[in-house]
C-alpha cells in the first residue's frame, strides 16, 4: 500500500491492512517478547538472516506498522519510530558518523537539537560546523571536510521559522558526496515531502503535529532508499563494510535500500534502546487517521492570526512565511504551496517585558513548553526552551530576545483572534 494513494487515504489506511478476522483497529501489541517454535527459528532471527519479532526493543508491530504509514506519507522506502524526536536526531546523525567525523548542519534548527549537535556529540568526537542556511553554496560548501558525512537542515525551523531551501541543500549535500538529512516536523508530510526536493532522510518529532493532540512524545527516521552509500563507500563503512556483530554482514549487500533503518535497528536500537512505546505508538496513529484534515487548518487559523497581528499597532514585527512581505515567502510558496505550519513568531513593542505581561494576559491560549497541537498555545523561547543559548548563540539560531512562539490551534481562528486582542489591550 504506497504509492498509488494520495496522502489523505495514507493518513487512514496505511500501515495496517488486517487479514481475515483479525482486529480492524491496530492492535496494540503490549508485548516485549514474541513465540517461536524451535530454537533454530530464533537464531535465524538473531543473524538477521530472516525478518521477524522477538523482541520490542528491536521491533514491534504497532510501531512497525505506525512507521509504515510515516514512510508511506513522506514516499520512502522505509521507517523505525523512536522514543522522541531527539533521539530521532541523534540516531539519523550517529548511524553514518562516529569519532573523528564531522558534519555540517543549518544554524536555523530547534534548540534541543542544537545542542545535541553542538555539545552533546561534540563530547562522543563527533564534530558540527553550524552555517546559515542563507548562505550562498560556496559558502557552505566550504565548511566542508575530508572527514563530512552528511548536511543537515529544518524545513521550517522551531522556532525563528526561517524555510530551508530543499534544493539548494541536496545539490551542496550531493557534489560532497553525502546524504542531506531534513527534520520535516513543522510542515509534516500533509505540507511538504523532502524527497521530492531531494532530500535522502527526513526525521520527525511526531510529538508534534503528527500526534497533534499533546499526548506522546516520539519521533520517526524515514529513508527515501534514493542515496547511493556504495558509490561513496570509504566515507561510510558501517553501511559498507561487514558488521563483525552480525557475523560479517554487510547492510547495503544484504537489504540494499534498506540498508540505513535496518542498521539504524539492528545496531542503535539494540545497543542504545531509545524504543517508542507501542501505546504511545497507537496514540500517534490516532492522530496520524486526521493529519490530512488538522494541518490545512492550523495553516487557515494561523494565516488568519499572522494577517491580523502585521495590522496591530502594539505588535512591533510578525514572522510568519504566509505573509507575502516575510523574507521566506517565495520559498515557502515553492516548497509548501498549499501551506507551512500553524506556528507564528512575533515581537510586541517594548520588548521583554511587555512580551510576558500579554502571554499572562491570554485566556485560552495557553503557556506551555509544547508547540504544534490541537489547542493554541504560547512560549518565550528566550525564558523557555532555549534559556541555556547565550545572547550571541540565540542570534544564531535565529531567536530573537523578544520573540513570543505562537502556535495557532485548531479552534475558530476569531476565537483566537479575540483572545489575542484582550490580552494586547490588557
Ligand atoms: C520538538 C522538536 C524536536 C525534538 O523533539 P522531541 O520529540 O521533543 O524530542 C526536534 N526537532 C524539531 C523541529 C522540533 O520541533
Amino acid at each position: 500500500m504506497a504509492k498509488q494513494f494520495k496522502p489523505e487515504t495514507l493518513c487512514v489506511q496505511a500501515g495496517w491492512t488486517p487479514k481475515k478476522g483479525e482486529p480492524r483497529v491496530l492492535p496494540i501489541y503490549q508485548s516485549t517478547t514474541f513465540k517461536y517454535d524451535t530454537s533454530e527459528q530464533m537464531a535465524r532471527l538473531f543473524d538477521l538472516e530472516e525478518s521477524g519479532y522477538f523482541y520490542t526493543r528491536l521491533q514491534n508491530p504497532t510501531n512497525d506498522a505506525v512507521a509504515a504509514k510515516i514512510a508511506a506519507l513522506e514516499g520512502g522506502v522505509a521507517a523505525m519510530l523512536t522514543s522522541s524526536g531527539q533521539a530521532a536526531n541523534f540516531y539519523a546523525i550517529f548511524n553514518i558518523c562516529q569519532a573523528g567525523d564531522h558534519f555540517v548542519c543549518s544554524s536555523a534548527i530547534y534548540g534541543g537539537t542544537f545542542n545535541l549537535f553542538g555539545v552533546t556529540m561534540k563530547k562522543l568526537g563527533i564534530d558540527v560546523t553550524f552555517v546559515s542556511p542563507d548562505a550562498s553554496e560556496e559558502e557552505i560548501s566550504a565548511a566542508f571536510q575530508p572527514n563530512t558525512k552528511a548536511l543537515f537542515g529544518e524545513t521550517i525551523s522551531n522556532p525563528s521559522l526561517e524555510v530551508l531551501d530543499i534544493e539548494k541543500f541536496a545539490r551542496i549535500a550531493h557534489s560532497n558526496g553525502v546524504p542531506l538529512i531534513v527534520d520535516n516536523t513543522f510542515p509534516t508530510p500533509i505540507n511538504c515531502r523532502p524527497f521530492e526536493w531531494g532530500a535522502d532522510i527526513v526525521v520527525h518529532s511526531t510529538t508534534k503535529y503528527m500526534d497533534g493532540h499533546a499526548t506522546s512524545v516520539g519521533g520517526c527516521i524515514v529513508d527515501s532508499g534514493n542515496f547511493d552509500w556504495d558509490a561513496h563507500a570509504e566515507k561510510f563503512p558501517g553501511l559498507c563494510t561487514p558488521d563483525e556483530s552480525y557475523h560479517g554482514l554487510t547492510y547495503t549487500k544484504a537489504f540494499g535500500k534498506g540498508a540505513y533503518i535496518t542498521k539504524a535497528t539492528a545496531q542503535l536500537m539494540r545497543d542504545l534502546g531509545s524504543i517508542q512505546s507501542p501505546q504511545n505508538s497507537f496514540l500517534l496513529n490516532l492522530g496520524l487517521e486526521t493529519l490530512h484534515l488538522r494541518m490545512p487548518q492550523h495553516c487557515r487559523n494561523a494565516q488568519k492570526v499572522a494577517e491580523f497581528l502585521s495590522k496591530n499597532e502594539k505588535v512591533a514585527w510578525v514572522n510568519y512565511c504566509g505573509l507575502p512581505d516575510n523574507k521566506y515567502y517565495a520559498l515557502a510558496q515553492k516548497y509548501m504551496p498549499n501551506g507551512s505550519c500553524g506556528v507564528i513568531s512575533f515581537g510586541l513593542k517594548g520588548g521583554r517585558d511587555v512580551s510576558i505581561k500579554f502571554m499572562d494576559s491570554l485566556e485560552f491560549i495557553a503557556i506551555v513548553t509544547h508547540v504544534a497541537d490541537a489547542r493554541s498555545c504560547v512560549l518565550h523561547p528566550a525564558s523557555h526552551t532555549h534559556r541555556q543559548l547565550s545572547d550571541e548563540q540565540l542570534m544564531e539560531a535565529g531567536v530573537r530576545p523578544d520573540l513570543i512562539r505562537l502556535s495557532v490551534g485548531i479552534e475558530n481562528a476569531d476565537d483566537i483572534i479575540a483572545d489575542i486582542e484582550q490580552a494586547l489591550n490588557a
